[in-house]
């Protein structure tokens, strides 16, 4: 059964801080491969509570070197090598995650592995896919993973035609839509490249992918009922779309079903 978990759907500096919605980023089982990816502050705690065998994972992939997507990258790689007793495990990041992450943590997978946009690599079965992003941290990247379905995180990025191309043919679309309304797209500031209602909208559009999940939430959408958002996207583009609740995972094995609805306040 291939699985995507929502840890937490929480993204941005404000959602981090609060926790408003949790940090913690995605635990996947895909054709019996276990990953966590993008583990932002929370991520043990909470994957914990959800009694995750994190003792079991075979891989930790970090997309890009921001704190709501690495923070918790080296206690997961300590829960996956079992204290880093046991070498297992793959450890995949960009260069700028690697120069985040010790030695230490680096020596305790089995293998370690620096991705960039267009690198292709395998994790046990599962073939996957380095995308490219347009973010702050020049060397984040999305993925696209070919399991039962072809699963797309796009990752923290603005929209572009290129990112799209990465993404064409996804049955499952994850979007990390941060804003409701990005003021300042365009410009060349710190949080200019991040992706809002509107972004998310042209990615759909060009991808037509069966199911849109959105995620990785900021306050700006926190606040404005992000399922209503959903709605919005789904109107627009006549794609199935979905707003994450924190806890929530799907069944994407055969027809996409909700496994477990989540137990997040914002339901
Ligand atoms: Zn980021």
């Amino acid at each position: 059964m291939d699985t995507i978990r929502f840890v937490g759907t929480g993204g941005g500096r404000m959602a981090t801080t609060t926790q408003l919605r949790k940090t913690a980023g995605l635990y996947l089982e895909l054709q019996g491969v276990r990953i966590y990816l993008d583990p932002g502050p929370g991520a043990l705690v909470y994957a914990r509570a959800e009694k995750l065998p994190l003792e079991k994972l075979d891989c930790v992939i970090v997309s890009h070197a921001h704190i709501d997507h690495i923070n918790d990258a080296q206690v997961l790689i300590e829960a996956m090598t079992h204290g880093a007793r046991e070498k297992r495990g793959i450890f995949v990041g960009t260069k700028s995650v690697m120069k985040q992450i010790t030695d230490y943590h680096k020596d305790a997978p089995n293998s370690v592995l620096i991705v960039k946009a267009g690198d292709k690599f395998k994790i046990g079965d599962l073939n996957v896919i380095a995308t490219k992003t347009i973010h702050t941290d020049a060397y984040g990247v999305g993925f696209k993973f070919f399991a039962s379905k072809k699963i797309s995180y796009v990752g923290d990025t603005i929209y572009s035609k290129e990112i799209s191309k990465a993404h064409a043919s996804a049955d499952i679309l994850i979007l990390n839509c941060l804003y409701l309304v990005n003021e300042n797209k365009g410009k060349n500031i710190e949080f200019a490249k991040h992706m809002d209602l509107d972004d998310a909208i042209k990615f759909v559009l060009d991808i037509k992918p069966k199911l849109c999940i959105l995620q990785h939430f900021g306050m700006g959408m926190i606040l404005k009922k992000p399922w209503e958002k959903a709605i919005l996207v789904e109107e627009k583009t006549g794609v199935k779309t979905v707003a994450a609740r924190d806890g929530q995972i799907f069944d994407v094995s055969g027809a996409v079903t909700v496994k477990k609805s989540g137990l997040g306040r914002f339901v």
